[in-house]
């Protein structure tokens, strides 16, 4: 294959995600009409970061535009790891409650993974719970994290081949990058997750015909690492000098790419979406409403 121009379709993440939340709410509109409780997410914030504060309100502003509830519970930054516990166990124990997210990052001193092991795994929307990372890797049903889900609703709605594809993920986080290549194995493509550790990054990358790149370093995905034709998914979400840049040279893969996320309008308004899908189905599968 030439290395020659070819246009390159840039996503839009946000009306897929429009679309979907659109679904969303006809089916939360569905069920109050026939006399049930909306679904209601309870959200944990500790402590005072305003971007966690920004995404808290984000997610419960999604949350009210598809007609589901949400509480919000406000812990302070000094609260210990026992206080964000019990505030855990509370929301567990109350039956109107489907959904429940603790806001990362966490301050210091409180594990994030004993938070997520507290979570009831039925109403662990996030999808960090061990039980729901293990009926992920088990291909049973659960509740699993959002921007992986939101990553394979955007390469079926632009149809991208996914069974015997070669799918390369970079970065191993929990919450993007293992759970992303376990749904591209279970859609049967040949998965290599890369990491910090990865010999010849961009010989791996080049033979891709779905990049994945979750790694947290601006433009690392260079033009000339892309197969022509590839799609590539850009989770990455960088500063670089007040602009937002993605982990994916977005203006160099132009023209060689098949597809490609941009910084913004992306991956991200994806990722509330299926936070919300996520919701509903954890309502579903506790009320038995609406299966
Ligand atoms: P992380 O920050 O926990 O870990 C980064 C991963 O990248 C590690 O697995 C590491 O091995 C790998 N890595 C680091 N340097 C590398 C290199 N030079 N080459 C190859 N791999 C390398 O990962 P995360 O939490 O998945 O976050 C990754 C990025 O995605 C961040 O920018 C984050 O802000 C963003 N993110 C975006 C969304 C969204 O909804 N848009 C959601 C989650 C994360």
């Amino acid at each position: 294959m030439s290395d020659a121009p070819r246009p390159t379709v840039v996503v839009d993440g946000k009306a897929l995600a429009d679309e979907i939340r659109k679904e969303l709410a006809e089916a939360v509109g569905r069920l109050v009409a026939g006399g049930a409780r909306p679904p209601k997410l309870a959200v944990v914030l500790v402590g005072d970061d305003p971007a966690s504060a920004s995404y808290i309100k984000g997610k419960r502003r999604a949350c009210a535009r598809v007609g589901m509830e949400s509480v919000e519970v406000d812990l302070p930054a000094s609260a210990s790891q026992q206080e964000v516990l019990d505030a855990v166990a509370a929301l567990n124990r109350d039956p109107g409650v489907d959904g429940i997210l603790v806001q990362l990052p966490l301050p210091k001193g409180i594990d994030p993974n004993a938070v997520a092991a507290a979570i009831d795994p039925d109403k662990d929307v996030d999808g960090l719970h061990v039980v729901n990372q293990g009926r992920l890797l088990a291909g049973e049903p659960g509740l699993y994290p959002c921007t992986p889900l939101g990553i394979l609703a955007i390469l079926d709605r632009y149809g991208v081949a996914l069974e015997g594809a070669r799918a390369v993920v970079i970065g191993r986080s929990l919450i993007v990058g293992k759970p992303v290549a376990l749904l591209l194995l279970e859609r049967n493509a040949t998965v290599t997750m890369c990491h910090s550790r990865t010999r010849d990054l961009r010989g791996i990358v080049r033979e891709a015909d779905v990049v994945v790149a979750a790694v947290g370093r601006a433009r690392l995905v260079q033009r000339d690492w892309v197969k022509p034709g590839a799609a590539v998914i850009d989770v990455g979400v960088n500063a670089v000098d007040g602009e937002l840049v993605g982990d994916v040279d977005f203006a160099g893969v132009q023209g060689v790419a098949g597809l490609v996320t941009p910084p913004r309008g992306g991956v991200g308004p994806m990722t509330i979406t299926m936070l919300l899908r996520n919701t509903l189905e954890a309502y579903r599968a506790r009320t038995g409403a609406g299966a």
